[in-house]
């Protein structure tokens, strides 16, 4: 079955480049840039937010409409998030 992962994805950005990444970012850990060495800031979670059973960013690729509830949820669980409809 599932298990939920405490992993946060992160949008992080270079203040003066722009530039932008996401990365699995831990507290207290400085991320930098690989090509212009800037410390990265983290400016967003990711969703789906900690803890949950869901590996997948939420974009339109990795959902799916459930077809009992009609809601969007992520292709990698076993049952839709909403009513527990199995999904295979
Ligand atoms: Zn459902």
């Amino acid at each position: 079955m599932d298990s939920a992962t405490s992993e946060q994805l992160y949008r992080l950005r270079a203040p003066v480049s722009g530039r932008e990444g996401f990365a699995q970012a831990e507290q207290d850990v400085v991320y930098r840039d690989a090509e212009t060495g800037e410390e990265l800031e983290p400016v967003a979670q990711v969703l789906p937010l900690s803890p949950s059973a869901s590996r997948l960013p939420r974009t339109p690729v990795n959902l799916r409409v459930c077809r009992r509830c009609e809601q969007l949820t992520a292709r990698d669980l076993a049952t839709c998030e909403f009513c527990g409809l199995p999904l295979n």
